[in-house]
């Protein structure tokens, strides 16, 4: 089976060739991939030639939505998307006032360890390919009538799959004309990895998995402080901003008990003092295998507020679909049967 949205322009003209067609139905095929059109609905080619198509295996995206849920309390809709091996992973869609956003995934599964991420409780399967995770947006936006932001935070380590991620992201801006200023990168924090991203053309918003104020609490559940100080990451998100000028973003799941105190506050703001940057503050999506509960609300508005009075630019994020199984990962572990 293979993807028209994976060809390039020689391998759309040697499969327009052997279909018997001319030159010009490339670029048609081309288009309709880019809007994820079946091979069936591609009404401008001729009968022959799709039924040419369909019988050589050739499909429009190299994603394809077997499962999709829509909570009832936001209209968020996660789905499941499989590829020809038969792997699976998940995408989210929220919707906002200024438009809809996609949340994909970079790899099967993850290397990464976190200890609040259902997504790595298998380590990773492999990378995906650019041509896969755009097959995601494609076919998250066809079911909702487009897509205007895309966020790399779904199961994976973006920045542990850099080649094809960067390429993805050259193909949002390119092929489907997003600006990189709507397409959000999210990273545990791969210090070299980060300066290399910063120098990139299409160099996307960077927001930074912090999660706990110092290496201490940060090792009991992120494996990566024992590579990377946290000191050392914020830095790397500094140079990220003096590069780019854009504001860097990081992201603080509140923990009951273990990161919400008082005093991590006030470490955190500490840590980010000086450079423009943001917090978003989530409560933790409660992952049974983890055995680790989210902050209570009246915690996270004093978290917020203390940050606040510290004079650090924060939000606290609504914790979407919660009703369908919201944290990463969950979704597919039900569907492959590793969550009974
Ligand atoms: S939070 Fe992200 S980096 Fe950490 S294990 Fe999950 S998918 Fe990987």
């Amino acid at each position: 089976m293979s993807a028209l949205i994976a060809m390039d322009e020689a391998q759309l003209a040697a499969l327009v060739k052997e279909c018997g067609q001319p030159p010009f139905r490339a670029k048609q095929l081309r288009e309709y991939a880019l809007k994820g059109t079946p091979v069936e609905g591609m009404s401008s080619l001729p009968k022959s030639m799709r039924d040419l198509l369909v019988a050589k295996g050739v499909t429009a995206l190299a994603a394809t939505v077997v499962q999709s849920k829509t909570s009832a309390i936001d209209g968020t809709t996660k789905f499941l998307f499989a590829f020809g091996d038969g792997n699976v992973v998940e995408g989210v869609l929220m919707k906002y006032e200024y438009g809809n956003s996609v949340c994909v995934s970079t790899q099967v599964g993850c290397a990464m360890g976190c200890k609040f991420c259902a997504s790595t409780l298998d380590g990773k399967v492999r990378d995906l390919t650019a041509a896969e995770m755009l097959s995601e947006v494609i076919a998250a936006g066809s079911a909702a009538g487009g897509v205007n932001h895309v966020v790399l935070m779904g199961s994976g380590e973006p920045l542990d799959n850099y080649g094809e991620v960067t390429e993805f992201i050259r193909r949002l801006c390119v092929d489907l004309g997003m600006s990189k200023r709507h397409i959000a990168l999210s990273t545990c924090g791969l210090c070299e990895a980060m300066d290399r991203l910063s120098k990139e053309e299409y160099a996307p918003v960077l927001t930074v998995s912090l999660h706990a104020p110092n290496d201490e609490l940060r090792k009991r559940i992120m494996p990566i402080a024992n590579r990377y100080p946290v000191r050392e990451v914020v830095a790397a998100a500094k140079r990220y901003f003096d590069s780019t000028s854009r504001r860097v973003i990081f992201e603080y799941s509140l923990i009951d008990g273990f990161n919400d105190t008082p005093e991590c506050a006030k470490e955190l703001a500490a840590l980010v003092k000086g450079f423009p940057c943001h917090i978003n503050l989530i409560r933790l999506n409660p992952v049974k295998e983890r055995g680790l509960a989210g902050s209570s609300k009246a915690a996270v508005a004093a978290f917020s507020d203390a940050l606040t009075g510290y004079g650090v630019s924060n939000t606290v994020r609504r914790t979407l679909g919660a009703d369908i199984d919201g944290a990463c990962g969950q979704l597919r572990r039900k569907f492959l049967g590793g969550e009974k």
